[in-house]
């Protein structure tokens, strides 16, 4: 069998699906190729049958409609490759904008940051990559802090980012100049709706935050004043249509609000609210 035959033969059994991409990165991935070996290599006889093997295995998992990232146990975010497990949500582009805004406003200077709900820590790291800060990681789910520190040595920032097991807040200490989070935004509802890949592969308490959606975002920005120096900023991932509903919460919590940045599809996804000097 030729490569080129094995990735004939996959397509087919997905007809229909938009998984071409995918199903090259699995080859790629099985016999160990780079993407300008395979398509060199696309019309030669196939000599490695543990990679056929390992191909078919994840081929199944990829149908049965695994995401890919937890196949591969990798995802790309912000430029730089992350471990992840099924014990972390898969990063998201959305989440991007998040860390592009954080950058942004910390403008290259040093500062001390709390990133809530961290998984797979690509918010806390992707910050720490380009700005001098110290972050305080927090993640409650034990596998999940195991994907984080794996990442926390991957890039090399055992000095500058700090994982800790803990829900909402650390012990009170020193104020924090800002806060992220991307924490669970989703009703049960909502679960119920999402992709299959999502509903049966993710895990669950990292995406309903219960019957509503924005009890999450609600506890968050209830106890962020009392964690957020004066002049802190608070940047939260939040989902479609919740934007009213987290205004109030901030309005209630004494913070303002300073702006939400839409996503790649138009939708209200990261808001940015400031406590007073
Ligand atoms: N902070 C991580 C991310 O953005 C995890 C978020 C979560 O589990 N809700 O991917």
């Amino acid at each position: 069998m030729l490569y080129s035959d094995l990735f004939a033969w996959a397509l087919r059994r997905c007809a229909g699906n938009e998984l071409p991409t995918a199903i090259e990165v699995l080859i790629e991935d099985s016999f160990s190729l780079s993407r300008s070996r395979f398509w060199i290599q696309k019309n030669q006889v196939i000599r490695d049958a543990k990679g056929v093997r390992r191909f078919r295995r994840r081929l199944r998992r990829l149908l049965a409609g695994e995401p890919l990232a937890y196949i591969l146990r990798e995802k790309e975010f912000f430029g730089h490759a992350f471990a992840v497990s099924p014990a972390v949500l898969v990063p998201r582009p959305e989440t991007e904008l998040l860390v592009e805004k954080a950058l942004e406003l910390l403008g290259g200077k040093a500062a001390r940051v709390l990133d809530i709900g961290a998984g797979s820590g690509c918010i806390a790291i992707s910050i720490a990559l380009h700005a001098p800060v110290a972050v305080t990681a927090l993640e409650k789910s034990r596998p999940a802090l195991r994907v984080l520190k794996r990442n926390i040595e991957r890039f090399k920032l055992l000095e500058r980012v700090h994982p800790q097991a803990g829900d909402l807040f650390p012990p009170a200490g020193e104020p924090y100049e800002m806060i992220v989070a991307n924490p669970p935004y989703l009703s049960r509802g909502d679960l119920r709706q999402a992709p299959r890949s999502v509903r049966f592969f993710e895990p669950a308490e990292a995406l309903v935050a219960g019957a509503k959606g924005t009890e999450a975002l609600e506890r968050i920005i209830a106890g962020a004043p009392r964690q957020l120096a004066p002049g802190g900023r608070l940047l939260l991932e939040i989902g479609q249509g919740q934007r009213r509903s987290v205004s109030a919460f901030l309005k209630a919590a004494g913070l303002r609000e300073v702006e939400c940045v839409r996503d790649y599809a138009g939708i209200e996804r990261v808001i940015v609210a400031q406590k007073d000097r």
